[in-house]
């Protein structure tokens, strides 16, 4: 990576009361990423943001943004801007005078003032309301609102706070994409926080896992689904399955390992595995047939169906498997007639190819 637009070292916060919000978290942005902090409620994300902006002050660790320490910086004089939840628009002023304000009380010229507000308006798509006032808009036109109020006083780096979580699934997915083509357009680092897996995957040019205050994994989209280096990555980003093994051998490349249900298999790896791993496999890499496969070289399970849900373009499988273990095969009903061709009760073969295998150590 290039200097780091954003440089996160070492950055902790406790509150009073013992709580660990962020636990010695190390990150670092490029200029121009789309970058997703992503976890559970109570993770820390919101914290992490906020002190990126300056609202909050670190225990320990150092943020550094376009490579100068943030520390005695306070949040008015750093080259970033919040996008908050819900979205902080003045109801009395119009549209245009919400996104002047800004740069109204700094004392830019009017005729600027004018200028930037037209041009943020016109980034977010609003220049025919820019004399309506928030009141009469949609939830979706007041965030694009907030998004101008943001953009016009031209931070390096944008912080976005869950800034889609007020408004209806719909306008959420049409407003992902939105903010995607924003980024691109505008050029500037943005830095969202959310706790919608979907949200991330989706927008996010790579996204930090968070847990507990601290970074379990930082990844693309795609290797984060993928690859994932942790149970709580697996399990959190997507459905999986995830089987416990005990392991027999291991070689630079490969594990031997025996699994409940499964006996002994190979695994590729080049993980150095202590006795236990879990071996993870999305739903959509196993196949269903009513025969064993011929191919030797499939890992397969037998079992009996115990519940079909069906959505539409898929139906969503649960096999289960002999020692008690429960798989989830999500099918695709590519054909109009016979959705997933399985029914409950129903014996039923599972398999994969051992390259679709994910070991955790974790
Ligand atoms: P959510 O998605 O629910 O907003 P989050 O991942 O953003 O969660 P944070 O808001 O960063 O999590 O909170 C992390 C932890 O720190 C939580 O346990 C929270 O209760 C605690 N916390 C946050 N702010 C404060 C504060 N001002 N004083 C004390 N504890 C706080």
């Amino acid at each position: 990576m290039t200097e780091p637009i954003v440089s996160i070292r070492g950055v902790s916060k406790k509150f009073p009361g013992g709580i660990i919000a962020v636990d010695n978290v190390h990150v670092d942005i490029a200029q121009n990423e789309f970058f997703a902090l992503l976890g559970p409620s109570g993770c820390g994300k919101t914290t992490l943001l906020r002190m990126i902006s300056g609202l909050e002050t670190p225990t320990e660790g150092q943020i550094m943004i376009g490579g100068e320490d943030m520390a005695l910086t306070p949040p008015n004089k750093r080259p970033t801007n919040m996008v908050f939840q819900s979205y902080a628009v003045f109801p009395h002023m119009t549209v245009e005078d919400n996104v002047a304000y800004g740069l109204r009380v700094t004392g830019v010229a009017a005729d600027e003032t004018t200028r930037r507000t037209a041009e943020a308006l016109e980034m977010v798509k609003l220049s025919h309301l820019a004399k309506r006032k928030p009141d009469q808009m949609s939830g979706g036109q007041r965030q694009r609102v907030a998004l101008a109020r943001a953009l016009v006083k031209r931070p390096k780096v944008l912080l976005l706070d869950e800034p889609l979580s007020a408004l209806d699934a719909k306008l959420r997915d049409d407003m992902r994409m939105e903010l995607t083509r924003l980024q691109e357009t505008v050029g500037i680092t943005f830095i969202i926080v959310t706790h919608d897996q979907d949200e991330a995957l989706s927008m996010a040019s790579r996204i930090a896992v968070m847990d507990k205050g601290a970074v379990q994994q930082i990844a693309t989209p795609s290797e984060l689904y993928e690859q994932p280096t942790t149970r709580f990555v697996a399990d959190f980003i997507g459905k999986v399955n995830l089987i416990d093994a005990k392991v027999l051998s291991t070689t630079a490349k490969a594990i031997t390992c025996e699994a409940k249900g499964l006996g002994k298999m190979s695994v590729p790896t080049n993980k150095s595995c202590g006795d236990t791993v879990a071996i993870a496999v999305r739903p959509e890499k196993l196949k269903l047939s009513v025969s064993k496969p011929a191919d030797a070289k499939l890992l397969a399970i037998a079992g009996k169906v115990r519940d079909v849900a069906y959505y539409g373009d898929t139906s969503h499988v649960v096999v289960s498997a002999s020692d008690g273990l429960d798989l989830q095969i999500n099918v695709q009903n590519d054909t109009r007639t016979g959705g997933s061709g399985v029914e409950r009760g129903q014996k039923i073969w599972v398999s994969w190819a051992p390259d679709d295998s994910i070991v955790l150590t974790e």
